[in-house]
């Protein structure tokens, strides 16, 4: 890839698309020293910052589209560079001349077609809502539950989904759905470039979100979470609403004696920080107050954890590209939880489950180790 262009004029396009903070970069190189792709291959954030602002000179195709928005770098840059955001702009100029991942080409169609990545049928998420007893939104409802793509697409994530329906019902919590209303976050497009893609989307969840009386939004997903919280805001889709992930909610109803774990669990439980729950919005505590709440259950810790934890490999289109089994995170990530005799990784986010599900299907460890949503172990300790 050679877009060579005038440097002024680049820096403006990579500026218009939200790259702005990419002219402090000193080229100090902490943002590659500390990438996750360290522990499996290469990846130079550092480099890339120095070709973008130099029309993408020496820039290889693959280099742009390698980065799993995980934030490692972002919080530790002393420049405070985004560079997230500048990688994204890229992204977008890289879309709009028509140079993406063949990889990325049909969940982007899916997601412009049919409102979810999954190339499902719209009417599907009116479906699973109804198999899964979600009420419908009214106005004495105080959370307008956004469900998520996967949590309705992807048969494993759905029974994550079966699960938190339980426990938000023993809860208490008053919530209600409109899934005929509800299409995609938009979070892959974005973070992948194709920002005409997240508009279309954003504009139709605008409609659900931005209804007379919905002020609180439930997520299944940090991402779904991250995107109402911020990205909406800053794409001047202002709807005046908080979204909170459901480990916040269920935390709250635990507090309030809600919410009662009494069946024992006896598994040795490792909990895996998802970036958009952990880096991107500082929620930590309240997955493991959920654990820790389980009668029989022995929580440990992983080598990387909280702001040090190791990205599942699934943000910013990772879910979408192919990658050798050795260069996988997730991989790297059941090692680790191996190393600490966990028998369980909970996490609490739909692309963490995947991927870490698909690299014990991959390294043939079925039997010795298995995946979990916090929801899913929550829901067997309570009656
Ligand atoms: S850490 Fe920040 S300032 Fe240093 S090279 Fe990376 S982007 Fe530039
Ligand atoms: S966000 Fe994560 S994967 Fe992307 S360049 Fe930074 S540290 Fe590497």
């Amino acid at each position: 890839m050679q877009v060579v262009t005038p440097i002024l004029e680049i820096a403006e396009l990579v500026a218009e698309f939200g790259g702005e903070s990419l002219h402090v970069c000193m080229q100090c190189g902490t943002c590659t020293a500390v990438c996750p792709w360290n522990l499996v291959g290469v990846n130079n954030p550092r480099v890339i910052m120095r070709q973008i602002s130099l029309g993408f000179e020496g820039c290889e195709g693959e280099d742009l589209w390698r980065c799993v928005t995980c934030n490692t770098c972002v919080a530790r840059c002393p420049r405070g560079v985004e560079i997230i955001d500048v990688l994204r702009a890229a992204r977008t100029m890289m879309n709009a001349a028509g140079s993406v991942p063949p990889n990325h080409k049909g969940a982007l169609a899916s997601l412009h077609s049919d409102g979810n990545p999954w190339q499902g049928d719209r009417s599907e998420r009116v479906a699973v809502a109804a198999e899964l007893g979600l009420p419908e939104l009214t106005d004495d409802h105080e959370y307008l539950y956004f469900t998520c793509c996967s949590q309705t697409y992807d048969p494993r994530n759905k029974k994550a989904a079966k699960a938190l329906a339980r426990l938000l019902d023993v809860s208490g919590v008053s919530f209600g759905v409109r899934p005929e209303a509800e299409v995609c976050c938009g979070d892959q497009a974005r973070k992948v470039g194709a920002q005409d893609v997240f508009d279309e989307l954003a504009e139709e969840n605008a409609e659900l979100l931005g209804a007379e009386g919905v002020t609180k939004v439930l997520t299944a997903s940090p991402h779904c979470l991250n995107v109402i919280n911020k990205d909406y805001a800053e794409a001047e889709v202002d709807l005046g609403v908080k979204a909170e992930h459901y480990t916040e909610v269920l935390e709250r109803a635990l507090d309030a004696g809600q919410l009662t774990p009494t069946v024992e669990v006896t598994k040795k439980v490792a909990y895996h920080d998802p970036c958009y729950l952990g880096r991107h919005n500082g929620i930590y505590d309240a997955p493991r107050n959920l654990l820790d709440a389980i009668p029989g259950l022995t929580r440990v810790e992983l080598r990387r954890n909280r702001e040090n934890s190791l990205c599942c490999g699934g943000g910013g289109g990772g879910i979408w590209a192919d990658v050798p089994t050795e260069e996988r995170f997730a991989v790297v990530r059941v090692r680790e939880a191996l190393e600490v005799g966990a028998e369980v990784i909970a996490t609490a986010c739909p692309y963490c489950t995947s991927m870490l599900e698909d690299a014990v299907k991959v390294l043939d460890l079925e039997d010795r180790i298995e995946i979990q949503d916090v929801a899913e172990l929550l829901a067997e300790s309570v009656e």
